[in-house]
């Protein structure tokens, strides 16, 4: 781990996984920014270095995970180092993250979407899925620097989108925070464009329409919900509603 976690636990409302650095900021960050401003805590794992990257080296990307986690103001951001294009599904793959579940016990889990361009992502969310379910097993004793982890089963589980376009089962209005975000995904400069940049090889993302791509996929989930910008997310079980009025708000509750 780039930041080494103590040994007892640090306890947030929000965890989001991702298989590479990067992939938080560009794919939930403003609904991360969003659940920040409404006075709840957030920690970002990195399941890889993203060291398999086309452009930067891991050092560069290391230094950019950090600047990233501080200009967006997480409560931690750590690496678990699983391998980049090496993310298999093994026994030590899923007990590293269910150590990381267990140290933060976090209400809701962000991960990667099951069915993704980059292998990395589907099987991070492969791993991450059944690592929420084994982190609540009592039989299924981990530690955290030789101290026994208590087993601990987070309420809900939502996957961002990324690559491949998704129906999404939720959409947050991240109006407010959609702009703001936007300094957590040009942290890592080395990944996308710059003005003046001539940097070669050309990849997917470093072309100059990427931002803009990026962008208008959050208007469209905005315009769905009829707000300026949104970010999208599949559940993977079904929400059940406590407070029927929250989610269901009317019109004299937004007016205030
Ligand atoms: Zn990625």
């Amino acid at each position: 781990m780039t930041r080494q976690l103590e040994s007892s636990a640090e306890q947030v409302y929000a965890l989001a996984f991702g298989a590479h650095p990067d992939d938080v900021e560009l794919a939930c960050g403003a609904t991360l920014l969003k659940i920040m401003s409404e006075g709840r805590t957030v920690a970002v794992c990195d399941l890889t270095r993203g060291e398999m990257g086309t452009l930067g080296t891991a050092e560069t990307r290391k230094c950019e995970a950090k600047a990233a986690a501080e200009v967006m103001g997480y409560e931690s951001r750590s690496s678990l180092d699983l391998g980049d294009s090496k993310l298999f599904y093994t026994e030590e793959n899923l007990t590293e993250i269910i150590r990381v579940i267990r140290h933060f016990r976090p209400d809701v889990v962000f991960a990667n979407p099951p069915d993704e361009r980059h292998p990395d992502h589907s099987k991070a969310s492969r791993l991450v899925t059944d690592a929420f379910y084994y982190a609540g097993l009592q039989e299924l004793q981990t530690t955290m620097n030789g101290t026994v982890q208590k087993p601990h089963r987070p309420q809900h589980l939502l996957y961002y989108v990324q690559f491949k376009h998704l129906d999404p089962d939720v959409i947050v209005d991240v109006s407010e925070t959609f702009d703001a975000s936007r300094k957590g995904v040009l942290a890592f400069g080395s990944q996308f464009y710059r003005k003046g940049s001539t940097e070669e090889p050309k990849t997917l993302i470093n072309r100059k329409e990427f931002l803009t791509g990026l962008e208008a996929r959050a208007r469209y989930f905005g315009e769905q919900i009829g707000v300026m910008y949104g970010e999208g997310f599949l559940l993977s079980g079904t929400l059940g509603i406590r407070s029927f009025s929250t989610v269901f708000s009317g019109k004299a509750q937004e007016n205030g």
